[in-house]
């Protein structure tokens, strides 16, 4: 007689790159009727839409509509099969195979496979306790949740970027008030730099006094090669962006203070780096450097097998994998088959981070400058391909 087993619950927690990758995979094998997870599939997201940060400041500077940037993952997860729950994840329990997440209600779910895709929060720790002059390491000893959850709420986070939405269109509008509009962005990363010139543009088509200030510190940039650092600083010389290369202290009452200055300042942004996400500050799975899931070359955690992170939520324990939405992409691909290898008990693959990745930077106005490797390269065409690229994965499920 033959036995059947019940199906397995595999998971998804989270709707970042990695995991639209899995649900238009899922949704084109249904369409094909083809192999594909054999399990029931859950995903956690808080919204049910999310927002692709690589076009976040084309829409900033308005070279696109909130729905030109965002995708639909409730209507993802019904053409793929997948039961959408949304509710944001607070806590996981690997030992017991249960997670916890709060929305309407706190709820419990249990599973079989775990998936996390959930990005990582901005880290604010800059704000905090700089007045004894430690160095960037010391850093590391602060608890990162306790610090992100007691930080000054005057600055606005980037992430999650579903908030940062609502409070930069409150800029626009407080900026088309005033008759001198004053804009700090706070980091030295590809992504402050973009979003210092796409908030350029928006606020000089309002109003040609506004002024965006860039807060970088002593490392712009420093990821990059220099030959890519001088084209960047040519075009935010361009924009007539002031650059302070001091590291920001404090935002209160309209005043930024940095090391040796005090700012009159309207709004400050911080896209000062990231940290893991405020649930894992309660986990029992195995986490390292800034609370990022401990993975394998298969994304697989290193301390339970069955649970599996990519994208920013993770860092791998056997090499050095830049957090970028182009990992999530890559690692996602090769996650996604990992998951169905695992839920068959076959073999899995490892995933081969390229040894050079394309970096297009846009400048605001549809121009953009290229890094590949030690190539860098500029111009209107490279704003092009950029436009071309992102359409190409926003617009994949849409026919
Ligand atoms: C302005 C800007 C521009 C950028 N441009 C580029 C670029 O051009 N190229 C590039 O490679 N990288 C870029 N990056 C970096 C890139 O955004 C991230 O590295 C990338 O988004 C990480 O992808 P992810 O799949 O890990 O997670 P994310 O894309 O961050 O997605 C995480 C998802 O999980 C959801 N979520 C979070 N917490 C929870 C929770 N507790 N419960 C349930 N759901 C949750 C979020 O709502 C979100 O939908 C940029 C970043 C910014 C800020």
């Amino acid at each position: 007689m033959t036995k059947f087993l019940p199906k397995k619950t595999l998971l998804l927690a989270g709707a970042g790159h990695a995991h639209i990758g899995m649900l238009r995979r899922l949704s084109a094998a249904r369409l094909k009727e083809a192999d594909t997870i054999d399990a029931d599939i859950h995903l956690i997201s808080e919204q049910p839409q999310t927002i692709y940060s690589g076009m976040l400041p084309g829409w900033m500077a308005g070279h696109y509509q909130l729905h030109d940037i965002s995708i639909d993952i409730k209507s993802l997860c019904v053409r793929a099969g997948v039961r959408f729950i949304q509710q944001s994840l607070v806590q996981v329990n690997a030992a017991s195979n249960k997670v916890v997440t709060t929305g309407d209600a706190q709820t419990d779910f249990d599973y079989d496979v775990l998936s996390l895709n959930t990005g990582a929060d901005t880290d604010m720790r800059w704000l905090y306790n700089h007045n004894d002059h430690r160095s960037d390491s010391d850093d590391r000893d602060v608890d990162v949740g306790a610090v992100n959850a007691h930080a000054n709420t005057d600055v606005i986070a980037i992430r999650p970027l579903s908030t940062f939405i609502t409070q930069w269109q409150r800029i626009l509008k407080d900026a088309q008030s005033s008759e001198k509009y004053q804009l700090a962005i706070i980091g030295a990363g590809a992504a402050a730099i973009e979003l210092v010139m796409a908030a350029q543009v928006a606020l000089r088509n309002i109003n040609r006094n506004h002024q965006v200030i860039l807060i970088c510190g002593e490392n712009l940039l420093s990821g990059f090669n220099s030959g890519f650092r001088q084209r960047v600083i040519k075009q935010l010389d361009r924009h007539g962006i002031t650059i302070i290369r001091e590291r920001a202290t404090d935002y209160r009452d309209g005043e930024l203070l940095t090391t040796h200055k005090s700012l009159p300042i309207n709004a400050v942004i911080a896209a000062t780096g990231v940290i893991g996400s405020a649930w894992t500050a309660s986990t029992d799975l195995k986490t390292e450097g800034d609370g990022f899931v401990a993975v394998n070359n298969k994304q697989q955690s290193v301390s339970h097998s069955n649970v599996f992170a990519v994208g920013d939520a993770a860092t791998r324990v056997d090499k050095y994998v830049a957090h970028s939405g182009v990992h999530s992409v890559h690692g996602g691909a090769v996650e996604a088959d990992n998951l169905m290898a695992y839920l068959k008990d076959s073999v899995m693959k490892s995933y081969q981070p390229k040894s050079r990745t394309l970096y297009l930077l846009s400048c605001g106005d549809k121009y953009a400058i290229g890094s590949w490797g030690n190539i860098n390269l500029q111009g209107r065409w490279y704003g092009i391909s950029k436009k071309y690229i992102d359409k190409r994965f926003i617009e994949a499920d849409k026919g």
